[in-house]
């Protein structure tokens, strides 16, 4: 049982969760559900947002610091009588009367969180302390998108829920992996220690519209080369594997962990598993037949293989990928043509 307990399984909190506060119960106080998106104007959380907002009775507040988002990914909610922005970096506290705060305020691109490690690690500890300390106070439901990358390079195939990971604590991606290891240790602990209703999404890699063209992240680089005709950069040895989720399928995933029963961690991801060059012929194949594959150098401690065991989500959540990615990739194509400017050849 105390193994069970610390691996997040059958935990039962110490304490009744906090009560919501009295200006809920308010005469004023409308019964709409308010939820809060940290990172919201990033890409995963745009997409958040947009599902979120189709419900008439949500009311939705982002708070962004645009270091990899953009009031862009937003422009169709701006102004709109359901819906707040505010500039805000999560690692200031918050004061905001909420229900639910989906967490997402972190940059997932590992050219982005390098580039500032101590402010990442700052945005996962930090961030996710001035979080809880909200869902404390106001009694609100949290919910982490944690990420797939803290089973370091793993050694268990396909990743499941209970396995502890193999991660460098001191290497140049750990500023994002370690760091979202303690936010996990953060939620648990509030979670046991004060009552706060938690939730934990293990996401593995999404892909989909509004990704940054720049990003450096594998689908968005390939599919952009291709497009402009320009090589396509397979990282050595091209062997490594991922797993590549649809974005419309991770936010129904989110969705469904949010209003569940279940803290998690729950592995949210599409297991279909592709090497970085079968990815590479994919794109090849199905966007720019023309264009060269080449080999380049690769960054330290890339992990070499990774695959979502997603039984838990499929019971718990009753939840799987609907989206393979040979359907994904011509939306996501269509996205990039249009903010390149580039028409298809044909
Ligand atoms: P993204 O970079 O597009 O979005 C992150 C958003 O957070 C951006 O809008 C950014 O401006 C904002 N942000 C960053 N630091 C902030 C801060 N200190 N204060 C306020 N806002 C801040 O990334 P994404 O792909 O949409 O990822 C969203 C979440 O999902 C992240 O928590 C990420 O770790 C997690 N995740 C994503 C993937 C993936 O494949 N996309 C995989 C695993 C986990
Ligand atoms: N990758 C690649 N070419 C690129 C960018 C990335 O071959 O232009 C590889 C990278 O080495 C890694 C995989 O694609 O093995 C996924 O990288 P990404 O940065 O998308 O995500 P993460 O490593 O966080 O899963």
């Amino acid at each position: 049982m105390a193994n069970e307990a610390s691996n997040g399984r059958n935990v039962v909190s110490t304490k009744p969760p906090p009560e919501p506060s009295p200006l809920r119960k308010a005469k004023f106080f409308k019964a709409n559900m308010r939820i809060l998106v940290t990172g919201g104007a990033g890409f995963i959380g745009s997409h958040l947002v947009d599902k979120l907002m189709e419900n008439e009775k949500n009311e939705v507040i982002v708070v962004d610091n645009y270091f990899t988002g953009s009031k862009d990914n937003l422009r169709q909610w701006i102004g709109h009588p359901r819906f707040e922005l505010i500039r805000h970096d999560v690692t200031e506290p918050l004061l905001v009367e909420v229900d639910q705060i989906y967490h997402l305020a972190c940059p997932a691109s590992p050219i982005f969180y390098k580039y500032n490690p101590v402010k990442t690690i700052k945005t996962n500890v930090i961030g996710t302390l001035n979080m809880l300390g909200l869902a404390k106070r106001v009694g609100a439901r949290i919910l982490l998108t944690s990420t797939s990358e803290v089973y370091g390079d793993p050694l268990v195939h396909p990743q499941t829920e209970d396995y502890w990971g193999n991660v460098n604590p001191i290497g140049v991606r750990s500023c994002y992996d370690e760091g979202k290891r303690v936010a996990e240790t953060l939620m648990f602990d509030y979670h046991r220690q004060h009552g706060i209703e938690i939730r934990i999404a293990r996401i593995f890699n999404t892909y989909g519209p509004r990704m940054n063209i720049d990003d450096g992240r594998v689908v968005s680089n390939f599919l952009a080369q291709a497009i402009r005709d320009e090589p396509l950069t397979v990282q050595l040895p091209g062997t490594q594997t991922r797993s590549f989720c649809y974005v419309s399928d991770m936010v129904d995933g989110l969705i469904r962990l949010m209003e569940g029963d279940h803290t998690g961690p729950i592995n949210i991801g599409n297991p279909g598993e592709f090497t970085m060059l079968e990815l590479a012929e994919t794109v090849k194949e199905m966007i720019n037949p023309d264009v060269k594959i080449i080999s380049v150098e690769n960054t330290p401690d890339d992990p070499r293989q990774r695959k979502p065991d997603i039984t838990k989500a499929k019971e718990l959540l009753g939840w799987e990928p609907k989206i393979k990615l040979r359907n994904g990739i011509p939306l996501m194509e269509d996205d990039f043509r249009k903010r390149l400017g580039i028409l298809r050849k044909n």
